[in-house]
């Protein structure tokens, strides 16, 4: 059995919108008391009693206009947090679990599919309680595919989505890679990579190109009341909060897509990726440039792109250790240049007449190390 989630943009009328808002509140309610009953029974009797939602139903009639599923997974939730504070197990504990407040918690909530409570049409989600809701469907789950579940959410900039859970089973996949069929990167902070043929993996810079929106929304922000700690926070302040958020989202969101086609167009066209593990901490230091042009191209969570799509296809992702010394040796004849060391040297230049850029040298090189460790594995085996 196999998990996927897929995030749906939801378009409520003013109705649903209400009633999602009902059910967030609700929950947070329910979850409140429970946590409260909890901590009561434990000072009386040194145990912390096992309460359930529809224990409240009779005190707050409104409870009963909510999704119960939802309720009772928030019950599920508060089991998980008491069990996270006090398992012997895990070695890293969560606190003690903590009331949720109105203005700071989460708006999100979980429901089950029992049944087709839940289900997906070409343009809207049905919903427990809550009806068709108008949605994007970006992407129709396979006709094997279950839903489990759909957690609703509000986020911070106002926008309603429904991640959907499926279930299903995986076919196994009997394909053999093709283990001539390889590709060798090396990494670049301007282009995320650069390739054995010297191609640049992408020449978009997201954040650059919105950075200075993003910079003019949050001056204005910083104008406004509310900005400073002690202040109220003024109707204009959360107004231009919302589209600073929005701004944020938007470069994040663009960020990922790219490196989503990117990874994805890699893992088809190759059977094996040969890539230098690297030190992402230390490389956005001043060495390698501008230290925003390396967190920003995200090439650690490229790479774990790849990783997992490249498994799914029954396809490898080699890492080759950083202390090869990648950029140094001359494919050609092999020599070692140790002058490469220095970083703005960009252009390797050999005795035996090789004159190459040093990222595509290098990304050879990655490539035939990656396929002599990869090979050698078989060989092993
Ligand atoms: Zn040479």
């Amino acid at each position: 059995m196999a998990n996927k989630a897929i995030k749906y943009r939801l378009y409520p009328t003013t109705e649903q919108a209400v009633m999602f808002a009902k059910t967030f509140g609700c929950c947070r309610k329910v979850y409140n008391l429970m946590l409260a009953d909890k901590i009561e029974s434990y000072k009386t009797t040194g145990k912390f009693v096992t309460v359930t939602p529809a224990k409240y139903k009779k005190d707050y009639p409104y409870l009963k206009e909510v999704d119960s599923l939802a309720l009772a997974n928030k019950q599920m939730n508060l089991q998980a947090a008491f069990r996270n504070c006090f398992s012997k197990k895990r070695k890293k504990k969560n606190g003690f679990p903590k009331y949720k407040s109105a203005k700071h918690s989460r708006k999100s909530y979980t429901t089950n599919n029992q049944k087709g409570t839940v289900a997906i049409f070409d343009n809207n989600i049905k919903l427990p309680k809550i009806g068709k809701v108008k949605a994007v469907i970006h992407r129709m789950p396979e006709e094997n595919w279950l839903i489990k579940s759909a957690t609703i959410s509000q986020e911070s900039d106002g926008k309603y989505y429904a991640s959907v859970l499926f279930e299903f089973d995986n076919p196994v996949n009997t394909y053999v890679a093709d283990r001539t069929n390889a590709i060798g990167l090396d990494y670049a902070s301007d282009g995320l990579y650069v390739d054995n043929n010297g191609n640049v993996g992408t020449n978009h810079k997201y954040y650059r190109e919105s950075y200075n929106k993003l910079a003019k929304a949050q001056r204005k922000l910083s104008r406004m009341q509310g900005s400073k700690k002690h202040e109220t926070k003024s109707n204009n302040y959360i107004k231009q909060l919302r589209k600073v958020n929005k701004i944020h989202r938007h470069i994040s969101n663009q960020r990922l897509d790219n490196l989503h086609k990117i990874s994805t167009k890699i893992a088809n066209l190759y059977d094996v990726v040969c890539v230098e593990s690297l030190n992402m901490k230390s490389m956005s230091n001043k060495d390698f440039g501008n230290g925003k042009a390396t967190l920003d191209n995200g090439y650690g969570m490229f790479l774990s792109m790849l990783e997992y799509k490249l498994s799914e296809r029954n396809k490898y992702l080699v890492k080759v250790d950083k202390w090869f010394p990648s950029s140094q040796i001359c494919h050609c004849c092999g020599e070692v240049h140790p002058e490469m060391k220095n970083l703005t040297i960009r252009t390797i230049k050999c005795d035996c007449g090789l004159t190459i850029s040093r990222d595509q040298n290098a990304a050879i090189n990655i490539m035939r190390e990656g396929l002599r460790i990869l090979n050698e594995s078989f060989a092993v085996a």
